[in-house]
């Protein structure tokens, strides 16, 4: 096959163009990043399993009537989506403290929040991408109020969803980051999730021993990275054991 043309290079994916217009090829790295690049390691295999975890949720979340940019993951690494113009937000949400809440709040990681909370940071590396209000966004343009209403809507139908199908494979969702894109379509413009979902952007802790499965281990030096990563696929049945096709349903717990 001819050489796709890369249109951007991130820190763990590159985005070629699409064998036809409108569609992108996304390409998963092993590269990881942290504390905005100023760590900066290698996960072996993070691509690949990134890969599989980001197309299973993605086509779960279709499923329930989500709207994502997934079109068909092509090989080990590579995934068809549509193109969108991406907004320039990172969505969070939270149902469990951790991380930059727990430090800035002095809530104790691990404790659990009275009601989801969703914060939002403007998609900018140089400014360290610093946490907005709804006012900013709007009055800024980065995202218009029927925009923001769309991305709450979504991100709290993904929340409910991904809260339950984890918790049925013994994980807890902490938190996680998702991204949203304006998929153009005739005269229609809708919003659509986009980038990725992987243990990369959510915290997932095992719900019996609340041990870490996410990219945190990477960012505390935890260890056993890779197997994390690996034990995620595992319970959602799709890490292939002899091969690609003999691929599992999620396995459920008790
Ligand atoms: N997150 C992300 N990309 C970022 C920042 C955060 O995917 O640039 C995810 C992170 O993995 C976690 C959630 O968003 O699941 C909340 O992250 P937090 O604000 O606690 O920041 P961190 O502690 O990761 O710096």
């Amino acid at each position: 096959m001819a050489r796709r043309r890369q249109l951007y290079e991130g820190k763990a994916k590159i985005l070629f163009e699409g064998p036809e217009p409108g569609t992108l090829v996304q390409y998963f790295k092993d590269d990881a990043t942290a504390f905005n690049s100023q760590k900066k390691g290698t996960i072996t295999g993070k691509g690949v399993l990134n890969n599989r975890i980001s197309e299973y949720l993605m086509l779960r979340l279709g499923e329930i009537g989500v709207p994502t940019h997934f079109v068909r993951r092509l090989n080990m690494r590579e995934q068809l989506i549509r193109e969108v113009e991406i907004i320039p937000i990172e969505v969070v949400v939270r149902n469990v403290a951790a991380g930059s809440l727990s430090k800035r709040l002095g809530i104790p990681e691990g404790t659990r929040l009275p009601r989801s909370i969703i914060e939002y940071y403007y998609k900018n590396a140089a400014l360290e991408n610093p946490m907005v209000g709804e006012e900013h966004i709007t009055a800024f343009g980065w995202a218009g109020t029927q925009d923001m209403d769309d991305m709450v809507a979504l991100t709290l139908r993904i929340n409910d969803f991904l809260t339950g199908l984890f918790l049925g494979v013994g994980i807890t969702l902490v938190d996680f980051k998702v991204e949203f894109g304006r998929l153009y379509e005739n005269d229609d413009m809708r919003i659509v999730l986009a980038d990725e979902l992987s243990p990369d952007n959510c915290r997932l802790w095992d719900s019996k021993t609340n041990e870490k499965m996410d990219k945190d281990r990477f960012r505390r030096d935890l260890g056993k990275v890779e197997e994390a990563y690996q034990e995620v696929a595992r319970r959602l049945g799709i890490l292939p054991e002899a091969g690609i096709r003999d691929l599992k349903g999620p396995e459920l717990m008790q």
